[in-house]
């Protein structure tokens, strides 16, 4: 555990049990109703042959864990309500989940059903995502915030119109100047009374990789200016009851609560002026950016930590807005915050397997190896393997490595003139990588290739280079023996892990156990990725999503059940996102099949091509390992 760091990063939830496999405790503590689950336990229940009460998945797996956030939500809200009891705050937390830091249906269906009693809402930046929450909100709180961000048009405001009469608790954030004409015009053709919020550009700037929307310049917002038009405007139209929230966001993952403070007080002071102006003032909204301390080094230094915990940061929010309305004595606002890496985050495991390993032997050279390669060397080179090969005698090893080299341009040399053979080539190849290892200028990290496209299931990683703790799932009770780097099946030179959370360049990993490193049962897993991964994770490489087990905490003998089991899909699913028509193709090729393939009498030829090719079709884009070869789709 403490090799990978994972009590620093994964407390509360995670851990190593003694069995050396990752446990979790979904509640953020173990107690005798809430036992921990050994996720290997999951992982061979999620792929196991259904003939052997398995669910048959195939990998990679995510491990979504509803009581995680449940958990996420409901520390969120303690720490909010222990600030506010402990500042004397006059008034009341209620937080929005942004829908687009994880769309899945269950996630989203399950924030609202956890968060009903806690008056939390959600978030949407887009039309789709407005008709999801309006649809998930219908079975939530009628207090809940239904806040409306993004670029606007017609469409959209009339359907965030068209949620306040249905009685949802919708706040329409104008995002852009204009927007306001559209609200004012389109609420009074609707004949709805809207509620409005703007979204101040703040002056306060996060300089992280995440803050570059935030500042003067920052992409979204209004400016000083553009707000008070706005209130001019509603005030002309005798809306100025109807400006409600103040909304700012100064990017994601704020690295202190200095920072925060900073932010949340400059927003403070537009909310005290926008009541002076007299718009009827209630809620300050002040965005996302609680971060997630991926590495564990509570850090307010790098990208990928920060330096406070969840109290921390309520109480320093709480303090600050307290403190601005104070001296101005103006009421205190409901506050409400735009949580969305900090409550999904944890909930979900990427779990991928090692598929094999490239093969390092230990660095040592003897004359019989050499003498081996030396035997398929070409009569010409003689001269150079003479010179080498006393070197080698004197344990001159730099200078061996030369000879070689010379050796090797000869060769290569004579290979693309025709007149060196393919086995007398790969003899010099052997030889010089003989040498190398030798000299230890030869890699000793070793690259384990895994059943996963990082472009579909770590976007971050690959888009902007963000760290996510990844560890072996099991096997924790041995001591790694080697270090390696990562790489995926995608045939894209990106595709590979080759930075990990400690600033490591290679991952201690354990040997495959197989034949030949060639092993299938080593499990990572990548943790923490469950906001914004899975959004953003598109079809690359044809690969698709992964297949998704939901597993919940309950008393019995393991601890936990299987709520629900939903295959990845399958080559033909990903090709119909892409426009193809699977069936359409399937019958073009059956056809050729039966044009070119001749029977052997008793018609079976094409019968098996045409079955095989309509069960890769069926089956997952990514390798079915031998573990669960027998669970393809019928
Ligand atoms: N609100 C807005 C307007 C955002 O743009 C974002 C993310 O960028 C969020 C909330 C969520 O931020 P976080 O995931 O850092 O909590």
């Amino acid at each position: 555990a403490a090799l990978y760091k994972i009590d620093e990063w994964g407390a509360p939830y995670f851990s190593v049990n003694s069995s050396g496999n990752i446990s979790v405790k979904p509640h953020g503590s173990a107690t005798l109703s809430h036992q921990e689950i050994d996720l290997m336990k999951i992982v061979k229940k999620a792929s196991d042959p259904k003939s052997s009460g398995g669910l048959g998945l195939q990998f990679p797996l995510i491990v979504r864990l509803p009581d995680v956030l449940k958990s996420r939500l409901e520390s969120l809200q303690s720490a909010f309500n222990f600030a506010v009891r402990a500042q004397g705050y006059d008034s009341h937390y209620q937080g929005v989940y942004p829908v687009k830091c994880n769309q899945d249906r269950f996630v989203v269906e399950d924030i609202v059903k956890f968060g009903s009693g806690l008056r939390f809402g959600l978030e949407a930046g887009s039309k789709p995502e407005l008709l999801l929450a309006m649809s998930c909100l219908c079975k939530g709180s009628t207090e809940a915030l239904l806040v409306c961000n993004g670029f606007k048009d017609v469409e959209y405001i009339s359907l965030a119109l068209i949620a306040r009469k249905l009685a949802l608790n919708t706040v329409i954030v104008l995002e852009q100047q204009e927007e306001i004409d559209l609200v004012i015009d389109l609420s009074r053709k609707l004949g709805v009374r809207p509620v409005i919020g703007v979204r101040a550009k703040l002056r306060t700037k996060h300089s992280g990789h995440f803050g570059s929307t935030s500042g003067e310049k920052g992409k979204f917002g209004l400016t000083t200016t553009q707000i008070l038009r706005v209130v001019k405007k509603l005030e002309q139209s005798g809306m100025l009851d109807c400006l409600k929230l103040l909304h700012f966001h100064i990017g994601s993952q704020i690295p202190s609560t200095a920072l925060l403070a900073d932010g949340v007080g400059e927003a403070a002071q537009i909310y005290c002026e926008l009541v002076r102006l007299g718009a009827f003032m209630e809620v300050i909204d002040i965005g996302g950016g609680l971060g997630i301390d991926y590495d564990g080094s509570k850090s307010a230094d790098s990208d990928i930590s920060v330096s406070y915990s969840l109290e921390e940061y309520a109480l320093a929010v709480v303090q600050s807005v307290k403190m601005v309305c104070d001296r101005k004595s103006v009421k205190h606002p409901v506050i409400c915050s735009e949580s969305g890496r900090a409550i999904v985050s944890h909930h979900s495991v990427l779990i991928f397997e090692a598929v094999s390993a490239s093969v390092y032997d230990a660095p040592a050279m003897n004359t019989l190896e050499l003498q081996y390669f030396a035997d398929g060397i070409p009569e010409d080179a003689r001269g150079d393997y003479r010179n080498l090969s006393v070197a080698a005698f004197h344990r001159d090893y730099e200078t061996c490595f030369l000879y070689a080299e010379q050796l090797k341009q000869r060769c290569v040399e004579q290979f693309k003139e025709g007149s060196l053979g393919i086995e007398q080539l790969a003899a010099v190849d052997g030889m010089c990588e003989l040498v190398s290892k030798a000299i230890g200028a030869s890699d000793p990290i070793r690259t384990y290739h895994v059943n996963l496209s990082v472009f579909t299931s770590i976007p971050d990683f690959w888009g902007i280079g963000q760290l996510f703790p990844i560890v072996p799932i099991h096997r924790l009770d041995q001591r790694p023996g080697v270090r390696g780097i990562l790489s995926d099946l995608t045939c894209d030179s990106d595709g590979k892990i080759n930075k990990f959370i400690g600033g490591e360049s290679s991952l201690p990993l354990h040997e495959l156990e197989g034949e030949d490193g060639g092993g299938g049962t080593y499990y990572l897993g990548m943790f923490l990725g469950g906001a914004y991964e899975e959004a953003l994770g598109g079809v690359h490489n044809l690969f698709g999503g992964p297949s998704v087990v939901r597993v919940s905490q309950n008393d019995g003998p393991h601890s936990f059940a299987v709520t629900r089991a939903m295959p990845g899909p399958s080559c033909g699913d990903v090709l119909r996102v892409m426009q193809h028509e699977p069936e359409l193709m399937f019958e073009v090729l059956k056809h050729r099949a039966e044009e070119f393939v001749h029977d052997d009498g008793n018609g079976m030829a094409t019968a098996s091509l045409a079955s095989g090719i309509a069960r890769s079709f069926n089956n997952t884009p990514y390798l079915v390992m031998a573990s669960s070869c027998c669970l393809t789709a019928s």
